[in-house]
């Protein structure tokens, strides 16, 4: 393998569009525009744990840039540097140069520049730093959510359990195999979707635990609850795709890395919310409101109400 320095000079020295000083020296130079916060977010990704040891470099590499990107976007903040942290056993030179083609794919596609990070031999470890800007008191936080608020998501969530379960219980999924398996290994961050949420949204995350577990998150921090309408819940694509009702509720309650959008806003804001998704050709879910009584309610198609445990999602399966 390359020493450490060649592999810098040769796959890590990106060019940079916005920073004063990137790859090369002790540290990087960046500057915040006057007026904005600067937003801060690490996210790591272990292989046994995050990805198998026979993954795609080129999309491991995007994946580890794309879930530090899109939790900015859950900011509703503009995501600007990234750095990379890399542990490596003596690995091929080829696996690394086509992770970092992937990783800088993505930096590229969302206007990040790579401006600096670490290189060290270990057991495979990406951790990723992003660093981002929002107007000052702007961002979009989880502990905001009002009671009487729609609860929405954004674009298919579910689909990227599925490819998970795809791969490790071979679930079939016939021609839907491979878009699934996009979701799982290509997540987009909802960048556009959040900053157009800036002002409206008044709690939001990026679902990486599926939304019982993560909405559950909004609703601590707001210290709420939460109904869900069944009827809302955007269940037919995963059904289609799998053909079995308990776990499309499950890969869509209960399934993570999609790094779709969960948030809350007023009622009167829906039709703003709905132009944007359109606009930004992503489908988007309006599954319930906010409430005062804690705790998750489903309120089933045939009227009754039963209590969904955010924790223990077997509950909603029975
Ligand atoms: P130091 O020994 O001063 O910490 P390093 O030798 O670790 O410096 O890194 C030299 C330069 O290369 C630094 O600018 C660092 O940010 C950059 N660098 C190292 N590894 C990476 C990486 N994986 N991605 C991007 N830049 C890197
Ligand atoms: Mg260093």
């Amino acid at each position: 393998m390359a020493g450490e320095f060649e592999l810098i000079a040769r796959h890590f020295s990106t060019p940079t569009h916005h920073t004063d000083l990137g790859v090369g020296d002790d540290a990087a130079l960046m500057r915040v525009a006057p007026g904005m916060q600067l937003v801060v977010s690490s996210d790591m990704l272990v292989e046994g744990t995050h990805f198998l040891p026979d993954a795609n470099p080129y999309l491991l590499g995007w994946k580890t840039a794309a879930v530090n990107i899109s939790d900015l976007a859950a900011m509703a903040a503009t995501p600007r540097w990234i750095t990379l942290a890399l542990a490596l056993p003596a690995a091929d030179e080829a696996w690394v140069g086509t992770l970092a083609r992937g990783f800088h794919a993505c930096c590229m596609e969302y206007g990040v520049d790579w401006v600096g990070g670490d290189t060290t031999r270990g057991p495979r470890n990406l951790c990723a730093t992003i660093f981002g800007e929002v107007p000052q008191g702007e961002a979009v936080r989880r502990d905001g959510a009002q009671v009487g608020d729609d609860i929405w998501v954004s674009g298919e969530p579910g689909m990227a359990a599925l490819g998970l379960a795809a791969l490790l219980e071979g679930v079939g999924l016939g021609a839907f195999r491979d878009p699934c398996l996009l979701h799982l290994h290509k997540p987009i961050p909802r960048v556009e979707l959040g900053l157009a949420l800036r002002g409206v949204a008044h709690a939001m995350l990026d679902v990486s635990d599926g939304i019982l577990g993560d909405l559950g998150h909004i609703l601590e921090r707001s210290g709420v609850g939460a109904e869900l309408d069944e009827a809302a819940l955007p269940l037919a694509p995963l059904l289609q795709a799998c053909g079995d009702a308990a776990r499309a509720q499950r890969a869509l309650l209960a399934g993570g890395d999609d790094y779709e959008l969960l948030f809350t806003a007023a009622p009167g804001r829906a039709a703003y919310i709905r132009s944007e998704a359109a606009r930004l050709e992503l489908p988007i879910h309006r599954l319930g409101r906010i409430t005062a009584e804690h705790g998750v309610r489903l309120h089933q198609v045939d009227g009754a109400f039963r209590e969904l445990k955010p924790a223990s999602y077997d509950h909603f399966a029975t």
